[in-house]
């Protein structure tokens, strides 16, 4: 892991509808090739931070960010969305959203939209996925409708991988899923982060799982941060016990 930063978010604020502060004054720093947890309860403010950061924050609807985003050492708030994927920004949206009826391997390709300058062939591509989820290879000609929602969780990442991402968002990888499975799905991040130099910010309500693989964390509450340090001290954090984990 490199000191120089990937992301740096500076105090940053969501406002829904005009009158919902569902963040508040929050910095974030995700150093380059790390993977950074964003833990709390529902609710906290974590897929309004992922959405403001991908500038998914829907301006038509009164919804608005203040303060700023760097990616890469470039401002990117209010980035076109688009624009920040080409920049191997991905965000892994919360319920995975893959194409029900296309096969497993037509959503994979569906990832590989955007020609990033780190792309190679359709088909070596679809082997490094394939080497990291050998789930997907065997499901290949499945449609995604029919697989589980491990097996979608694994799609909907394998998806963003196509793009030749720097930086996933990764919304609640562990959401109503077997712990077993979860499991398998942190393995392959931490797999993916230390093989491919992927750096990740995992928002999680699974704090347990989040910090057994995560380098840094940040604890949110009502859309504040509560705490934040390194995941290893973090697990004896008082405050998160107290507080998070209802002990
Ligand atoms: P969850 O795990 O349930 O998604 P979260 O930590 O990701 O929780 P957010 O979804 O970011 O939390 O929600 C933060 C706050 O903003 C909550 O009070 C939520 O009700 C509110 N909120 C989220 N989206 C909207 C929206 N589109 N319009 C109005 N309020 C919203």
């Amino acid at each position: 892991m490199s000191t120089a930063s990937i992301l740096r978010v500076e105090n940053i604020e969501v406002i829904y509808e005009k009158v919902i502060l569902a963040v508040k004054d929050i910095s974030l720093d995700i150093k380059t090739g790390s993977i950074v947890a964003l833990l709390g309860a529902n609710g906290a403010g974590k897929s309004t931070t992922l959405k403001a950061i991908s500038n998914l924050i829907n301006a038509e609807r009164g919804e608005v960010v203040h303060g700023h985003i760097y990616y890469q050492g470039k401002e990117v708030t209010h980035g076109e969305p688009h624009q920040l994927v080409r920049d191997g920004l991905i965000q892994v949206l919360e319920g995975r959203h893959c194409f029900a009826h296309l096969t497993v391997e037509e959503n994979l390709l569906s990832g590989a939209f955007v020609k990033r300058p780190k792309a190679g062939n359709l088909k070596s591509d679809l082997e490094l996925i394939y080497h990291y989820f050998p789930r997907l290879r065997s499901l290949r000609k499945k449609q995604a409708g029919y697989t589980s929602g491990g097996e979608q969780q694994m799609l909907a990442i394998g998806r963003a991988l196509m793009a030749k991402p720097s930086l996933v968002l990764l919304d609640e990888p562990s959401m109503g899923l077997a712990p077993q499975i979860v499991e398998e799905i942190f393995e392959i991040v931490c797999q993916l982060n230390k093989d491919e130099g992927v750096s990740f910010l995992l928002a999680e309500q699974n704090a347990n799982i989040a910090l057994r693989y995560a380098d840094y964390a940040y604890l949110l509450e009502n859309g504040r941060i509560a705490s934040e340090g390194i995941a290893e001290r973090f697990h004896a954090s008082e405050l998160l016990e107290a507080s998070y984990l209802g002990r």
